[in-house]
């Protein structure tokens, strides 16, 4: 029951400091935008409390009860089994969501959170419910190979949670602050860059808490300065496609050549970050 609570404060702590330090401009009347992002949150809400809970304690308990699950390995102390289970949680969800974007099933109902033309901490909970329904897979794939203790599986979904509402907001940082927490974890400017029209800015920062695996994989991108993102999808980045019924449709319609713009246009930044893993992280 606490973490509901918690993410409640978060997320009106981060509505508000939004309003007087804003990071990018608005393009889009900010009503109509919590108008379409709340009611695609709603459904999300009973995707994820209806499915992926009862899911995801099923899994625990079963991996419980089995011989395997990585963290089982070794004989590891207690303090370490929960920083080892806390990291493997956040590398697998690295993979999924790399995989939300690579797999083109997949990235039809990703795509829904990325056609919010506008980023703020209302896009944190904007998610098309196949797509939770679909991570309902991936927690039992992610709760049993790793096995984590219920404590574990608990605290990771807290921080992850809030890491979310952080990295969508539209949270101006002092930039040498930004510059040294994006060393560890996921940052407004970074997930700002994901969220890019530019195809592979898009491709770049999957990670959700910590920033070493794009690191890792050499996907990360940091060199983009936010004054310079048009956030969204150019195929789909007519104010007709924000809207409630369409965007909860779009997955099961015809696609649109997303990395085109409606007048034909591909969305390209001429000057193309030199290496984006040695850049810094531009304001
Ligand atoms: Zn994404």
């Amino acid at each position: 029951m606490l973490t509901p609570l918690i993410l409640a404060g978060l997320f009106a702590l981060f509505f508000l400091l939004e309003r007087f330090l804003p990071l990018r401009k608005a393009t889009r009347s900010l009503l109509a935008r919590l108008v379409v992002n709340l009611a695609i949150a709603a459904l999300t809400f009973i995707a994820a409390a209806g499915l992926v809970q009862p899911t995801a304690r099923w899994a625990l308990r079963w991996s419980a009860q089995q011989p395997f699950g990585l963290i089982h390995l070794a004989a590891f102390p207690g303090w370490m089994e929960f920083v080892l289970s806390f990291l493997l949680m956040d590398l697998a969800f690295y993979y999924w969501h790399l995989a939300n974007h690579r797999v083109p099933f997949l990235w039809r109902f990703h795509n829904v959170h990325h056609i919010d033309p506008d980023l703020d901490v209302s896009t944190a909970f904007r998610f098309h419910f196949g797509e939770i329904a679909f991570s309902c897979a991936f927690t039992v794939v992610q709760a049993s190979l790793i096995g984590p203790s219920i404590w574990a599986f608990a605290v990771y979904q807290l921080a992850f949670q809030a890491e979310v509402l952080f990295h969508h907001s539209n949270l101006r940082l002092p930039i040498g602050f930004e510059r040294l927490l994006s060393k560890v974890i996921v940052t407004p400017r970074m997930h700002g860059i994901h969220h890019s029209e530019v195809r592979r800015e898009n491709n770049s920062n999957f990670g959700t808490v910590f920033t070493f695996w794009d690191r890792l994989h050499r996907t990360l991108g940091l060199n983009i300065p936010q004054s310079e993102i048009i956030v969204g999808i150019p195929a789909y980045s007519l104010p007709n496609d924000n809207r409630i019924g369409p965007a909860l449709l779009m997955p099961f319609g015809k696609q649109r050549d997303y990395w085109r713009r409606p007048d034909g246009a591909v969305v390209e930044r001429t000057q193309a970050p030199s290496d984006p893993n040695r850049a810094r992280l531009a304001e």
